[in-house]
């Protein structure tokens, strides 16, 4: 029996006894359970094939139970997700987070790129990934400004060259793009670095893809791949199918860009050997950013079923007041798009937790870190924009409602696990002197 089945059946038993014993829970004096119970809600946890309205109980930061009906008085703090979905807290496989004023370094350490909490949870987002900011001689920095000061975890594709995503020739530097010193640091940060970025080299050699290759494959993670821009352009077939190995990404995926042919033809059809290279285990990653998703591409893609393995952001100061938005928009693209509800969250929990190899993420398993997302399905007419200036129309999009991390609400839109201000004790000095904190 699977490991689902058996939590199923044990806290089904409990139930049962529970029922059986005639308790009512808690005992007078006894102290609750749980810390939150997020109740009511349809759960859609792709990994554990949960899919349909359930409890979901946390308590020292952890998942304690899923279960159907466990009782409010359990736990200290309950939220009412009646009526909306209840998700694993999302993973952003694709964000620019390394943010800081540095002059000439654009998304290693300078403005365009974005501060990773003012973003994160409000979308239900509980992982950012950064992809490329830091290179192997800044990472530390980007560890210590970064990681270590933000609520939301922040994980990283270290980028193949060393001074990382500063863009102009920093980026075209061939002697900075090492195998060795990068598959050095991921070793020294296992925990944090689960990639490798390859971006904006605009040379005719293939080096920096083979670089990054043979240090993913020393170190045993992934290659995310934003290709283009060669001159003379270098084959997508090539990429796809001879030098990717299965489980690397290719990110971008609906972009038409010069320098990159488009995965759709000039007849409205997905080339043949981009089904050969998903076939064969390439990821693919919708990586909307800021002139990365048409709906020419998209709208022919998808009619035929070529649907994102992953739905990204690209998240940076040129994408998130465009079309883009955030997440929620860019899977709401996907949904109005006909990809199912279900596999919508899939891309951004259980499969974007196996491309980065992070099985502890994407999912509400029992004792995992209770990171989660409640998000309300609006039905209505909207519309979205994407990134040539063209707008469709849909019927569906979502929004955050609620938004954990570590068992701790990071997030509430509309004050679901809040009590009525009159409930509230009005605030107590008495107890111990105001300390000033402004000296
Ligand atoms: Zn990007």
């Amino acid at each position: 029996m699977s490991d689902t089945g058996v939590r199923f059946l044990c806290s089904l038993a409990v139930a049962v006894a529970v029922a059986a014993a005639g308790a009512v829970l808690p005992v007078a004096g006894q102290e609750p359970q749980y810390d939150l119970l997020v109740k009511g809600g349809h759960v859609i946890d792709p990994k554990n094939g949960r899919d349909g309205v359930m409890d979901v109980a946390i308590s020292d930061g952890k998942i304690a139970a899923v279960a159907p009906a466990i009782d409010a008085s359990r736990a200290r703090r309950v939220a009412d997700a009646s009526g909306l979905y209840v998700v694993p807290g999302l993973i952003d496989i694709h964000a620019h987070v390394f943010y800081g004023t540095a002059d000439n370094s654009y998304l290693s350490g300078g403005p365009t790129a974005a501060q990773p909490d003012a973003h994160s949870f409000r979308s239900g987002q509980t992982t950012l990934v950064d992809v490329g900011g830091a290179g192997w001689r800044n990472f530390p920095q980007f560890k210590r400004e970064i990681i270590d000061t933000s609520r939301t975890r922040v994980l990283s594709f270290i980028n193949i060259v060393g001074n990382g995503m500063k863009g102009g020739p920093v980026e075209q530097d061939l002697a900075d793009m090492d195998a060795k010193l990068t598959a050095m640091r991921i070793r020294q940060f296992r925990d944090h670095i689960v990639g490798i970025k390859v971006a904006h080299y605009s040379g005719p050699e293939w080096d920096p893809v083979l670089r990054a290759v043979q240090a993913g494959t020393e170190t045993g993670v992934p290659v995310m791949i934003d290709f283009g821009g060669h001159n003379p352009p270098l084959s997508l077939e090539d990429l796809l199918l001879k030098h990717l190995r299965p489980g690397d990404i290719f990110t971008h995926t609906y972009a038409h860009v010069r320098g990159r042919i488009p995965i759709v033809d000039e007849n409205g059809k997905v080339r043949p050997y981009v089904w050969a290279a998903r076939k064969r285990g390439v990821i693919f990653d919708a990586g909307h950013g800021g002139g990365s998703f048409l709906y020419r591409q998209a709208v022919p893609a998808t009619k035929e079923g070529f649907f994102p393995d992953v739905i990204s952001t690209d998240l940076h100061a040129g994408s998130m007041n465009g079309g883009m938005k955030d997440i929620l928009n860019v899977m709401s693209k996907f949904l109005n798009l006909g990809m199912p509800l279900a596999d919508v969250i899939k891309a951004n929990t259980a499969t974007a937790a196996a491309v980065i190899k992070r099985p502890d993420l994407g999912n509400l398993d029992v004792g995992a870190e209770a990171d989660l997302a409640v998000l309300r399905l609006h039905k209505g007419s909207f519309g979205f924009v994407d990134t040539g200036g063209g707008k469709a129309t849909g019927t569906q999009k979502l929004e955050c409602e609620l938004t954990v991390r570590a068992g701790r609400v990071v997030w509430d839109l509309n004050g679901i696990s809040h009590r009525p201000w009159e409930e509230v004790p009005p605030p107590d000095f008495s107890a111990r002197p105001r300390r000033s904190t402004s000296r």
